[in-house]
């Protein structure tokens, strides 16, 4: 992982800010992900007074990327974009500022005529897990394809005991100590031990609910008259298996929390009077649970909640000699 020296003085904890008078112009965008900026107000400084100079010129950025890493990165984003640009001048010199937002990474700029610049590049940064000091600097880290990795569910439990600890308009009214639906599932300390639980009204604790849409017919698995007692000794699915309820069980189990609310489990589907009963109570179900679990990637109870996701292409540096500053990872975006 090398860096030349203009890559490496790069004030990524603190790139230098735009000047108010180019944000108040507004940015301008094209074709989706092309987000380039042009301003042409004459009253605005050019970048050379503000921005953190790169190189000088595009060859020279070229010639710096054979052996720089960061370089490379800045000059296959600006060739990507610089093509789609109505005035493709490839000549002028690259300046680095902090991103529009208060989102951490930088911007990439060229500078043309007088108070024109365009954004030739956005990256994000965070750092790898276990990246020491530099964790309280970044708050990124890379994203994994598979949602369901252990990583990610590790991520989760941080976000919910931070969330839980820090933010008091955040969770049920009764935090851990609220009173249990009707009936629950018992996810069990392994897959398939889970079983359903009546609890009478009685049970105090916490638990998740599962948000998701049921979607296309048959739902075999929902619960009835018939498959109660059956439910109540082990939740096993005969037919096809509702996968989004599955991995909403595995994931409360992840969490380390005992019991979960889904309603075609925890409502009795075939009785008016149990569903008019339970029905009514959704809205508390769902206000006095931990943690909702929102299966927002799937329009089916069979699709499951972990859909593979892109992840952008990251590269790793060492930016820092010091040893517990390990990495930082600029990416694309
Ligand atoms: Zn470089
Ligand atoms: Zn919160």
């Amino acid at each position: 992982m090398k860096l030349c020296d203009l890559c490496r003085l790069i004030p990524i904890e603190k790139p230098p800010s735009l000047p108010k008078t180019y944000l108040d112009n507004g940015p301008q965008t094209q074709g989706g992900d092309l987000l380039f900026i042009e301003y042409r107000n004459e009253n605005n400084p050019p970048p050379q007074g503000f921005g953190y100079p790169h190189y000088p010129s595009e060859s020279q950025l070229k010639e710096s990327a054979k052996t720089c890493d960061l370089c490379r990165l800045i000059y296959d984003e600006f060739t990507r974009i610089i093509t789609k640009m109505p005035w493709p001048s490839r000549d002028d010199g690259f300046f680095i500022t902090a991103r529009e937002t208060n989102q951490q990474g930088f911007l990439v700029w060229i500078f043309g005529e007088k108070g024109n610049i365009r954004r030739v590049g956005a990256f994000g940064a965070g750092v790898r897990n276990g990246a020491g000091s530099l964790s309280s600097i970044f708050r990124g880290h890379p994203i994994h394809k598979d949602s369901s990795d252990q990583t990610a569910s590790n991520i989760v439990k941080q976000w919910v005991q931070h969330c839980t600890q820090h933010h008091t308009l955040c969770g049920p009214p009764e935090g851990l100590n609220a009173p249990l639906p009707s009936r629950v599932i018992d996810v069990g300390t392994s897959p398939g031990e889970a079983k359903l639980i009546e609890t009478h009204g009685t049970m105090k604790g916490y638990y998740t609910s599962l948000s998701y849409s049921w979607g296309i017919p048959p739902h075999s698995y929902k619960l009835t008259r018939s498959n109660l007692s059956t439910y109540k000794s082990a939740i096993k699915f005969s037919d096809e298996i509702p996968r989004t309820i599955v991995d909403a069980i595995d994931l409360t189990r992840l969490l380390g929390i005992r019991y979960i609310w889904v309603d075609a489990l925890c409502i009795m589907q075939d009785s008016d009077t149990d569903w008019g009963n339970e029905s009514a109570k959704m809205l508390n179900y769902y206000g006095n649970a931990y943690l909702t679990i929102s299966a927002a990637a799937s329009d089916s109870s069979y699709k499951g909640i972990f859909n593979k996701r892109d992840t952008p292409p990251t590269t790793v540096f060492h930016l820092y000699p010091k040893a517990d500053q390990k990495a930082f990872l600029p990416f694309p975006r």
